[in-house]
């Protein structure tokens, strides 16, 4: 049976290059942008230890394991950004900044809390 919405075309893809992200993580140029110590998205100095590999187009989403497409990401950053694309990113932040007027993130943070839920 045919799925309607055909997500993922390779299903090789993600293998592939979930593997070639292993051998990206072991190169001299990764050890590299570890040494800073500086995450690519908050731009926190958090120590080599503290960052992972992200990829900027996620590999779900069909991106590559190529210097161009992989940066150090702190923790905090990597679990926020999840599967979201760059121009889904961006679209999130002007949602933060209160571009988006029907969207409030204080609001919602308190909503969130839990004190105020059953
Ligand atoms: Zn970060």
């Amino acid at each position: 049976m045919d799925n309607w919405v055909d997500i993922q075309k390779d299903p090789g893809h993600v293998a592939r290059e979930r593997a070639k992200a292993k051998e990206l993580r072991q190169s001299e140029w990764w050890r590299e942008q570890l040494a800073r110590g500086v995450c690519h998205y908050c731009g926190r100095q958090v120590g080599a230890e503290n960052l992972t590999m992200d990829h900027v187009i996620p590999v779900a989403r069909g991106g590559k394991s190529v210097r161009s497409n992989v940066v150090p990401a702190c923790e905090q950053c990597n679990k926020t950004k999840s599967f979201l694309t760059p121009a889904e990113i961006a679209l999130a932040e002007l949602e933060e900044q209160g571009a988006l007027p029907e969207y409030d993130p204080d609001e919602l943070m308190e909503l969130f809390d839990g004190k105020d839920l059953p």
